[in-house]
């Protein structure tokens, strides 16, 4: 949503809410951890009154501790934060489990994958960074293709259920390499609101998707 227009937050929730999206990706900034600011609860509310859908919140806040409970309470499905804001990721994901949301955790561009070897299990979703958080807009850096096949290596080792998801300069035209690397969950949002016709966009995405993920 963060490609959305906000001065018509309804209308564009609602696109998204008929559209074959499966999910709401949120990417919730604070201007210390990237430099940039987007929204908070506000915002977050009419968005989850318009649709049903699986909410999928991306914190890029420092000190994500403080303000899970409240993310949980305005309505997310899944909670995402960031490695490198929190000294505590177990006690991070420890809450969001305790709120009964499913935890996810996100690596930039420079953190390599195997830091999140130790937590797998008890995560439920990777999101990996594939432009520096921030920013719509961005290209795809290349080498983030290298670290999902690493991670979903990883994941499959010792099958565990958790999810991949990659954020940042996806579209149509790479949506089927990124399936094939391992892929689960794909985030658009400038390929969808910049495109003529947003839901077909997210067809032509989701089209790429094998049929056994
Ligand atoms: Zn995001």
């Amino acid at each position: 949503m963060l490609s959305a227009d906000f001065g018509h937050l309804d209308r564009d929730t609602r696109m998204i809410h008929e559209s074959a999206a499966e999910w709401i990706h949120i990417d919730v900034m604070d201007g210390v951890f990237v430099p940039n600011i987007s929204f908070g609860f506000p915002v977050m509310k009419p968005i989850r009154r318009a649709s049903d859908k699986f909410l999928d919140v991306h914190l890029m806040i420092v000190e994500p501790e403080k303000y899970l409970k409240r993310f949980a309470e305005a309505g997310a499905d899944l909670i995402t934060f960031h490695y490198e804001a929190t000294d505590d990721p177990r006690g991070a994901i420890r809450i969001i489990k305790e709120c009964g949301k499913k935890a996810g955790i996100s690596i930039k561009p420079a953190t390599p994958v195997s830091v999140l070897e130790p937590l797998l299990e008890e995560l439920d979703l990777v999101l990996i960074m594939s432009v520096e958080p921030g920013f719509g807009g961005q290209s795809f850096i290349p080498a983030s293709r290298d670290k999902v096949r690493q991670l979903r290596r990883m994941i499959d080792e010792h099958a565990l259920p958790v999810m991949i998801e990659i954020d940042g300069g996806v579209s149509a035209a790479n949506a089927g390499d990124l399936f094939a690397d391992g892929c689960d969950a794909l985030v658009a949002g400038s390929a969808v609101f910049g495109a003529p016709d947003p839901q077909a966009e997210i067809v032509r995405m989701l089209e790429a998707k094998p049929s056994d993920r």
